[in-house]
C-alpha cells in the first residue's frame, strides 16, 4: 500500500509518501517560519498564499523523490480539520483534484491523529496505548484500544503546552516560534525559581498552562520595576520543570492506571529535550514502552498524515469530492 499525505493545517506545506503505513518513502516539508517572524506568529491571510504558491512544488518533490507517480498510489490522505481554514482548504483541494483526475480513493485525516501516527513511522504501535499529545494548539492525554479509536481522557483547559512556551518566549524576547530557544535556554540555567504547577483536581488527567504563564509575566514585570533582572536562562529553566513535571507525573499516572502496553508522545513540543529526558527517565523502571519519534516527525509533517490515513484506507474510510475544510473537526469522532 502506497499513500500520499498532504498537510496544510498551519504554517507548513507538507507532502509524504509512505508504504505500508510505516515505512516514509519521502517527505517534503515547506515552512514559512520566517514569513510569519516579524508578526510573532501564525498570520492566516499570509500562511493560505504560500501553501497556493508552494503546494504544487512540494508535490512534485514528494513524487520526484520516491521515484513513482499518481498511478502507484493506493490513497490520497488529506488533513482536513483541525487549523486555519484557509490553510487547510488548499490541501482539501490539491487532493480532491488528484483523486478525482487521477481517479485515487481519497481520506480525509484528523490532524492529531496524524501527529500520533507518526510513532508507527518508528515503531509498530501495541494497544492499549496512551498518548501525550503536546503541540501548538493541543494538549491532551489520549487513549487508543485499537487502531483509529481515540479517547481523549484528558486535555488543556486554556493554553496549549506550545502556545505557553511561545508566549512566555515573546516576554523573554526571544524569536517565533520560541519553544526551541526556551529548551535551548533551560539547559543553560537552573530551575531556582519557584513557579506553580496546575494539579488540579487529584483525579484529573487535564491540564492548564495559563497560570504558569501569567506567574513568569509577572515575575519578570516584578523584578524590572524593582529595577532587577531575572537570567533568561533561570526563566526558561524554571518554567521548563514546572510544564515538565506536570506532563511526565500525570502520563506516568495515567499508564498506570489504564494498565497500557506503550506511551507515545507525539506534536511540535516533543522535540523538547527536557521532556523528552524526563519521560525517558519516568519510564525506564516500568515495564511500558517509550516511543519517542525523531524531532523532524514530532513537528507538523505529511509523512504522519500518510500513516493515519493508511490505517484510516485499510479501515474503508473513503471521502468523497464534498471533502471540505473543518477547523474544528473532533479527534473522538474519527
Ligand atoms: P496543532 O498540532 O495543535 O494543530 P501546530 O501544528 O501549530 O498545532 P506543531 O507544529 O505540532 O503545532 O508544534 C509547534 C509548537 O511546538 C510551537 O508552539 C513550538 O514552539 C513548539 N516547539 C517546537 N520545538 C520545541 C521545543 N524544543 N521545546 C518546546 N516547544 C517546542
Ligand atoms: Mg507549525
Ligand atoms: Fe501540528
Amino acid at each position: 500500500i502506497l499513500v500520499m499525505g498532504i498537510e496544510t493545517s498551519c504554517d507548513e506545506t507538507a507532502v509524504a509518501i509512505v508504504k505500508n503505513g510505516t515505512e516514509i518513502i519521502s517527505n517534503i516539508v515547506s515552512s514559512q517560519i520566517e514569513s510569519h517572524k516579524r508578526f510573532g506568529g501564525v498570520v492566516p491571510e499570509i500562511a493560505s498564499r504560500h501553501h497556493v504558491e508552494q503546494i504544487t512544488i512540494v508535490l512534485e518533490e514528494a513524487l520526484a523523490q520516491a521515484g513513482v507517480t499518481f498511478a502507484d498510489l493506493s490513497a490520497i490522505a488529506v488533513t482536513e480539520g483541525p487549523g486555519l481554514v484557509g490553510a487547510l482548504l488548499v490541501g482539501v483541494q490539491a487532493a480532491k483534484a488528484i483523486a478525482f483526475a487521477h481517479d485515487i480513493p481519497l481520506v480525509g485525516v484528523h490532524h492529531i491523529a496524524g501527529h500520533i501516527y507518526a510513532n508507527r513511522l518508528v515503531q509498530e504501535m501495541k494497544f492499549p496505548l496512551l498518548s501525550l499529545v503536546v503541540s501548538g494548539g493541543h494538549t491532551e492525554l489520549v487513549y487508543m484500544e485499537k487502531h483509529g479509536s481515540f479517547e481523549v481522557i484528558g486535555e488543556t483547559r486554556d493554553d496549549a503546552a506550545g502556545e505557553a512556551y511561545d508566549k512566555v518566549a515573546r516576554t523573554l524576547s526571544l524569536p517565533y516560534p520560541g519553544g526551541p530557544h526556551i529548551d535551548r535556554l533551560a539547559h543553560e540555567g537552573e530551575p531556582t525559581l519557584d513557579l506553580p504547577r496546575a494539579w488540579l483536581e487529584p483525579d484529573s488527567y487535564d491540564f492548564s498552562f495559563s497560570g504558569l504563564k501569567s506567574a513568569v509575566i509577572n515575575t519578570v514585570h516584578n523584578a524590572a520595576q524593582r529595577g532587577e533582572t531575572i537570567a533568561p536562562e533561570t526563566l526558561a529553566a524554571s518554567f521548563q520543570a514546572s510544564v515538565v513535571d506536570v506532563l511526565v507525573t500525570k502520563t506516568l499516572r495515567a499508564a498506570k492506571q489504564y494498565e497500557v502496553k506503550q506511551v507515545l508522545l507525539a506534536g511540535g513540543v516533543a522535540a523538547n529535550k527536557g521532556l523528552r529526558n524526563a519521560l525517558e527517565e519516568a519510564f525506564t523502571a516500568e515495564p511500558i514502552e517509550l516511543v519517542i519519534p525523531p524531532l523532524s516527525l514530532c513537528t507538523d509533517n505529511a509523512a504522519m498524515i500518510a500513516a493515519a490515513g493508511t490505517i484510516a484506507y485499510e479501515k474503508g474510510k473513503r471521502a468523497t469530492m464534498s471533502l471540505n475544510a473543518q477547523p474544528g473537526l473532533d479527534l473522538e469522532a474519527q
